[in-house]
């Protein structure tokens, strides 16, 4: 729901009226008919005027462990993704994009091969989270969907400083980047909520973190690595690392063994993240990761193995290609 078109439109009016819509909406309602609390007038005026969403669902898929994807389509024809994934120990987390497509090239990254649209805006973030959170409460929010969130910071900030009013608090919101500097630096600067930060990494070196991501050309390792750092001494919060095992290519004990040493192990916790099929690779095997893993867990750098949610449905980490 775009609320700054509900404060236009309701401009005459007092302006807790938008506050209340927006409190309905947050709270999962599906209609404006549902907003007891507000007068039919007002009711009719926003029925006219503000689509209830700023996205229209074009296609949902249920995953056998029960993760839904869903394809949007933005008021001007473009494609977004969003994914809920559900857990046993109760957790319901929703994985946002924040572009529609991206520019950056990542080898491994589905999103990458598609064409780039443009950013979204805060409120077709917000729309995703909404969608899901009409069928169910959810309470956690990664933005690790379509798009580079730092490539569009100021829409993503917007949106996740909204999240606790979904029952998403800041502590449970993620943003992730390839380490898109203009946009991390302000965040480290910017962002006082104790919003979590995650890292792509995946390669220890530049040299073979530039052939996987070329953006690393830009922005180069220890650079990215010192605003990571900052954000640990200003947050005091670990900075998640991501790192998808390609077989043959980042995943040996050596690889292992340089992350270990380049990450301080008090400020990073590594995430391991099996390769979901793209096209480029091949994942790891079962073995090749417990291996890496076990020469971090040597080393004393806190490392956990990311469970794979939604792969039959194309709905993994890196999948989000549009394609439904
Ligand atoms: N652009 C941001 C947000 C996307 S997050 C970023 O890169 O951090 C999506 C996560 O999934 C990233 O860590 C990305 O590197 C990872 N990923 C991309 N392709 C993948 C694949 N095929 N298998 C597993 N993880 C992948």
């Amino acid at each position: 729901m775009d609320l700054d078109l509900v404060a236009e439109t309701l401009s005459s009016e007092q302006p807790y009226r938008s506050r209340q819509v927006w409190a309905w909406a947050a709270r999962g309602v599906a209609s404006y008919a549902e907003m007891t609390n507000v007068s039919t007038g007002t009711r009719a005026l926003l029925e006219e005027r503000v689509p209830f969403s700023t996205l229209t669902l074009a296609h949902e898929a249920t995953s056998v462990d029960r993760t839904v994807k869903a394809l949007f389509h933005t008021s001007d024809g473009h494609p977004v993704e969003a994914v809920l994934m559900r857990f046993r120990d109760g957790r319901r987390s929703v994985c946002l994009s924040s572009q529609s497509g991206c520019p950056l090239t990542c080898t491994f990254c589905a999103t990458g091969q598609m064409r780039f649209r443009r950013n979204l805006t805060a409120w077709e973030m917000l729309d995703q989270a909404l969608h899901f959170r009409r069928l169910e409460p959810i309470d956690h929010v990664v933005f690790m969907g379509m798009g580079e969130p730092m490539l569009n910071f100021d829409a993503v900030a917007a949106a996740a400083r909204l999240l606790p009013d979904l029952g998403v608090t800041h502590r449970r919101t993620t943003i992730s980047t390839v380490g898109w500097l203009p946009g991390l630096t302000r965040f480290v600067d910017e962002v006082s909520e104790p919003i979590r930060l995650a890292l792509s990494l995946h390669a220890p070196t530049d040299a073979l973190r530039s052939q996987i991501m070329p953006v690393n050309d830009r922005y180069p390792l220890e650079d990215v690595l010192a605003e990571c750092r900052r954000y640990f001494e200003l947050r005091r919060r670990k900075v998640f690392v991501e790192y998808v095992l390609l077989d043959g290519v980042n995943d040996s004990r050596e690889h292992a063994g340089a992350l270990a040493q380049l990450l301080d192990h008090d400020a990073f916790k590594v995430n391991l993240i099996p390769y979901n099929p793209t096209g480029m690779y091949a994942g790891s095997s079962r073995e090749r990761i417990g291996a890496f893993k076990s020469v971090l867990d040597a080393a004393r750098l806190p490392a956990t193995v990311r469970l794979t949610r939604g792969r039959d449905i194309a709905a993994a980490c890196g999948q989000l290609a549009a394609t439904a």
